[in-house]
């Protein structure tokens, strides 16, 4: 009837309206978190699955909400990119975890890996390049090799990321394709590009002992990767089941709450100290 579809799209109306006024709402509230210094850097040890010490950690943004909350980063960062304000987050992120990494230097026996999010929108902006410099000369020198996780989704066009991985690659910096396996062009990216670790979503690793469908994929990934000679990080490790099984069949790095949640600098030196001491 009319008025039924009158009613409809004022509904519709209604809706579009609210999630503009939420969105608006959000860009504005991370603005000010910006400016009001919420944001700070957890950080989550990564361990070698032979030695079974510490040799990193992947830096983590967190958002403590005046009203909110904790509110967390899979909800603010996919707003900060429909936004364009992920640059701006993840220059914040740069500059704090430069300054935590100098409290972080001695704490590795070789330079420890400082692994840190990077989102592929961002390496489309002219900026990146400055951007990257910046975090690079506030780093204390020689003492961390730096990896950037990029995901698949949202990769930029083939050669632009080849581009870019290349210009970072020259800088020294390694790459990691994050949350492999969750995308849908994956293997695309084994063949063309010269990557330095694949990082296997929680996903691939809950399979282990739940015996799912999607089980004998990860098998077929680990083959994959050893005949690529490529490292591999498996990430949400939460049992020892599973780091037998990821360390038997050739895992490079283990990350997950079996070993630590991610930790705020004080607590991660403290833990990363102890760790490696056994
Ligand atoms: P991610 O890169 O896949 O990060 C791993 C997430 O898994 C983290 O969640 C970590 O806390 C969680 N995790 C680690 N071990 C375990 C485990 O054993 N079990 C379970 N259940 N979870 C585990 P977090 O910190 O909430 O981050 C969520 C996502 O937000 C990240 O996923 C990443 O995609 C994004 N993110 C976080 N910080 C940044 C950032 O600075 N920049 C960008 N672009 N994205 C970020
Ligand atoms: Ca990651
Ligand atoms: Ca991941
Ligand atoms: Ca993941």
């Amino acid at each position: 009837t009319l008025s039924g579809g009158l009613l409809l799209s004022l509904m519709v109306c209604a809706l579009i309206y609210h999630s503009l006024l939420n969105r608006h709402n959000v860009e504005r509230e991370i603005l000010r978190g910006l400016k009001n210094k919420e944001f700070f850097v957890e950080y989550q040890p990564v361990i070698d699955s032979k030695t079974l010490k510490v040799t990193g950690v992947e830096a983590l943004l967190r958002w403590q909400h005046p009203i909110e909350g904790r509110i967390p980063p899979d909800v603010f960062i996919a707003y900060a990119e429909n936004q364009g304000l992920i640059v701006e987050l993840t220059r914040h992120m740069m500059i704090l975890v430069a300054q935590d990494a100098h409290k972080m230097q001695h704490v590795f026996a070789e330079p420890g890996k400082l692994s840190i999010n990077i989102s592929p929108h961002h390496m489309e902006k002219v900026s990146f390049h400055d951007d990257v410099m910046n975090f690079i000369e506030a780093l204390p020198e020689n003492a961390f090799q730096v990896v950037f996780e990029i995901t698949e989704r949202g990769m930029i066009d083939t050669e632009g990321a080849l581009r870019e991985f290349n210009w970072l690659r020259r800088h020294k910096i390694e790459i990691a394709i994050d949350d492999f396996g969750t995308g849908h062009s994956a293997l695309i990216y084994l063949e063309k590009f010269t990557l330095d670790y694949l990082k296997i979503d929680r996903g691939f690793v809950m399979s282990i002992d739940q015996k799912t469908l999607i089980a004998p994929v990860l098998d077929t990934v680990l083959k994959l990767t050893e005949e690529l000679k490529l490292k591999t990080v498996a990430e949400g490790v939460e049992t020892q089941q599973q780091a037998e099984y990821l360390r038997n069949h050739g895992v490079t790095y283990l990350q997950g709450y079996l070993y630590s949640k991610p930790l705020g600098i004080p607590v991660l030196l403290d833990f990363i100290r102890d760790f490696n001491e056994k």
